[in-house]
């Protein structure tokens, strides 16, 4: 069962089985195959599921909406790919390779690419490729899915004929919903997921489908990116750790007092003076 916008998936099947070759060596040095997961291969319960109300005018059902792997972007224009270094650096060669963008694993710290594909399932499962962990607020990831607040429910329509680009994902399992939009307000309510069943209750977190333009312009740039974000993040954290332990409040240690500029320049002035006694 096709519909009419659906082609001939050489390309696409062809992306999908390059990304997942080129990622196998890395994969198998750390998992097993039998870990390795393409969307079509994880377990769902996607049949069990009737079509929502909400949906019932697609002419696919859930299953072969979450099997289709119809790229929702335009593919990398060559020329990124021949002007810039990274290819060699990094091994994005091809369209295939460089996705729409980056996903730092909070868990494992792998670099998932992600995809934005066509459909009711933006992104299929977002489980890390080789931990499994499931995108988290502690997550980084590229502008392709930028975390939105819980109280942005107003946005601009989406060009006719074209989908909404905010999602939600389910905690449990990982499977990403696209989210309802009635003119210009987002609803992220009342959806059942469908690869596990769990009810939303607006609580799943929320992503705005971004640009992968910067992403796929310059790669490396978006990783240092990511990088600096989780050192920030990092940073931030370990800060509250101290003030909730209060940490200033323990015993003064050597290091209190050089904080205080006063007592180091006589602490200073004392060394000098036995210095200059010997
Ligand atoms: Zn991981
Ligand atoms: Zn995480
Ligand atoms: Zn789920």
């Amino acid at each position: 069962m096709h519909n009419l916008g659906r082609k001939p998936s050489i390309l696409h099947s062809n992306r999908l089985s390059f990304a997942l070759t080129s990622r196998l060596s890395s994969f198998l040095a750390t998992t097993n195959a039998k870990a390795i997961c393409t969307p079509t291969q994880y377990p769902t319960t996607l049949h069990k599921f009737e079509k929502s109300p909400r949906t019932s005018s697609r002419p696919l059902s859930l299953q072969e909406d979450f099997d289709s792997t119809l790229p929702a972007e335009p593919p990398t224009d060559s020329y990124l790919i021949k002007e810039h270094e990274y290819p060699s650096i990094r091994a994005l060669r091809t369209d295939a390779d460089i996705g729409d963008g980056l996903w730092l694993c909070s868990h494992c710290r792998h670099e998932n690419i992600l995809r934005h594909y066509k459909g009711t399932f933006p992104f299929k499962h977002l489980r890390c490729h080789r931990c499994h962990h499931i995108l988290c607020s502690h997550c980084h990831t590229s502008a392709i899915l930028s975390p939105i607040p819980f109280g942005l429910i107003y946005a601009r329509p989406p060009p006719l004929g074209r989908e909404t680009r905010y999602c939600h994902v389910c905690p449990t399992c990982g499977l990403s919903h696209r989210a309802e939009q009635e003119g210009s307000t987002l609803d992220f309510y009342a959806t059942k997921c469908a690869g596990c069943g769990l009810s939303s209750w607006g609580d799943w977190p929320r992503y705005h489908i971004g640009d992968h333009e910067p992403y796929r312009r310059d790669p490396d740039a978006s990783f240092a990116e990511l990088i600096d974000q989780r050192a920030e993040d990092a940073a931030r954290l370990a800060f509250r750790w101290v003030v909730a332990n209060k940490v200033d409040s323990r015993p003064a240690s050597r290091m209190s007092n050089a904080d205080v500029g006063s007592d180091t320049e006589e602490v200073d002035a004392g060394v000098e003076e036995s210095d200059g006694k010997k």
